[in-house]
Formats: structure tokens, sequence, C-alpha cells
């Protein structure tokens, strides 16, 4: 009957919205006990749009958005796309870039009308009003990248990605089910914890600006702690953490690296199902035994 139970619960999967790889996924959820979801595109919507943008003493808002709008146009990242369109729709034509490079968690990189350009992450210390205007944004939960021009920080650019509607209500389901959430996230630690509040998520359970390439060692971390680690996750950058997790879930609104990757697809995007599919596992392999 084993068999057969399994079965059944692959086919209540699928009436929950959920898309198991094979019967046998089932049983690798039963032990799990932390669920690591990736911030941006879970959690999130990922469908960020372009808020506010600052300037440096001796520039100006305009160029700041124009030459931050050329560069991200090329780039595929949910923060480009919104720096790109508010631009755009801001300024009309923009310049194109004469060179661009991507650079995984950190940003892009290029040159525009003969300047060397860069939109993302900045190590160094930012001049006021950029330093404040970034801490403010970034506390309410909006994410900040700033623009340099020849080595010099021209501005900054923020954008705001909503916190689904249902994600709260997921992550109490998960809580109820005995399961520890843990956010996790490339973006800025002020932005990540603006997010763990607005969901119920504990600021000591956030692990933020972490590199796409180092979410897999975050899962193994926990791994090597004694957990048994389910990943929830939608991005290319996921799809790492996402196979070598205990168990992977992936949203269905997500990329195809990540859904090759996982064991479960959430075919509406709908956080709330992983708790689902945690708890018809949990049923389906008490039927058996
Ligand atoms: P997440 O883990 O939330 O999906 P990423 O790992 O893709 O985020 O990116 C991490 C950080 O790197 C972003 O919060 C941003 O600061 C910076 N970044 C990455 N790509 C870009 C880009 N195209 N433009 C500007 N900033 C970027
Ligand atoms: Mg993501």
């Amino acid at each position: 009957a084993t068999p057969t139970a399994l079965m059944v619960g692959t086919g209540r999967g699928a009436q929950l919205g959920i898309l198991i790889k094979g019967p046998e996924v089932l049983e690798s959820t039963r032990r799990v006990d932390t669920v690591v979801l990736d911030k941006t595109g879970t959690v999130t919507t990922g469908r960020m749009t372009l808020q506010e943008v600052y300037a440096a003493e001796d520039s100006d808002e305009k160029e700041v958005l124009r030459l931050a709008g050329a560069l991200e146009h090329a780039s595929e990242h949910p923060i480009a796309r919104a720096v790109a369109e508010g631009a755009q729709e801001r300024l009309g034509d923009l310049p194109t870039p004469e060179h661009f490079e991507n650079v995984p968690g950190v940003g892009v990189r290029g040159s525009v009308e003969g300047h060397e350009v860069t939109v993302g992450r900045f190590p160094g210390a930012l001049p006021e009003p950029l330093a404040g205007a970034k801490a403010g944004a970034e506390t309410e939960g909006r994410t900040a990248v700033v623009v340099v021009r020849d080595g010099v920080a021209l501005g900054v650019v923020t954008v705001a990605d909503a916190v689904k509607e249902t994600s709260a209500e997921a992550v109490r389901d998960l809580r109820a089910l005995g399961l520890r959430p843990v956010l996790l996230t490339g973006d800025n630690r002020a932005v990540a914890e603006a997010v763990a509040r607005a969901v119920g998520i504990d600021g000591a359970d956030v692990i933020a600006e972490v590199l796409p390439e180092d979410k897999v060692d975050v899962v193994r971390r926990l791994q090597g702690e004694g957990r048994t680690v389910a990943m929830v996750g939608d991005g290319v950058n996921d799809a790492a953490a996402l196979a070598t997790a205990d168990l992977g879930l992936a949203m269905g609104t997500g990329t195809d690296a990540a859904i090759e990757a996982s064991d479960l697809t959430l075919v509406r995007g709908d956080l709330r199902v992983a708790a689902d599919a945690i708890r018809l596992s949990r049923r389906t392999l008490a039927t058996i035994k």
C-alpha cells in the first residue's frame, strides 16, 4: 500500500497547486525543521518600481537617473528593470552604453558617453546627503543602489518591492507546523529586516548581504548545525541552494533554473502552499505507517 498512498499524496498535491517531482520526494519533507525563504520574488513580489533619486552636491537628479537607466537597460535583474523603465518614463530616450557587464550580487558596470559608470552596492562610506538618503530608504524597506561615475559617487536610486499579501500568513502557517523560518537575501540588512518585520520573522533569523554563490553555503551551514532544511526560492541565484537543501521548493512564477533544481514547485507562487506541501506529506506518510 505504500506506493499507492504516495501516489494519492502526489495527486492531492496537484489539486493544491503543488507539482511534485516524484512520490519519493514526500519522504524527505518529514524531518524538515527549518525553512529558508529567499526574499526577492519569494516573500516579495519581485516586481520592483523606481522610487526616489538623490544626487550628490555637485550633480543633479536627472544626470544620476540618466546614467543609471542607460546602464541598467542592458540587465535583466529586477532592480535593473525598475531603474531602466522608471528612467525611460521620466526622461524619455537614454544613451546606449559603449560597454556593459553584469556583476552578480553586486550590480552592473560599463561605460556611458565615455565615462566609467557602476550601479549597485557601494563598498565605501558615502558623502552626505547620499549616506542619509540611502540609510533612510533602507530602514523603510526600499533597496538603494549607488550610481558611481569615474570612481565618484554621483547619486543614489531607490526601488521598492511589495511584500506579497500572503507572506505573513504563510510564515504563521510554517511556524504552526513547528518549523523555523529564516529569511535569506543578497540585499542589504536594513531592507531585509524591514521585510522580515512585515512578515513576522525575527531579526536573528535574517541572513542578509549574501552573494549568489554563497547562498548554498548558508544551507550547508544550517545542515551542519543538525538542521533539516527546506529552501524556497525563485531565482537563478537560488538554484544551487535549492538543489542542496533537503527539500527544494520553487515558485512556479520563478525561473526555469530554480524549478529544475527543486523537488516541489508551488504553481501559483503563493508561499502559503509551502506549508500545505509539508502538511500534505506528513499526512500522507502517517497513512503509510
Ligand atoms: P536577492 O538575493 O535579494 O535576490 P541579488 O543577489 O540579486 O538579490 O542582489 C543583491 C544586491 O546586489 C542587490 O540588493 C543590489 O544592491 C545589488 N545588485 C545586484 N544586481 C544589481 C543591478 N542590476 N543593479 C543594481 N544593483 C544590483
Ligand atoms: Mg529571488
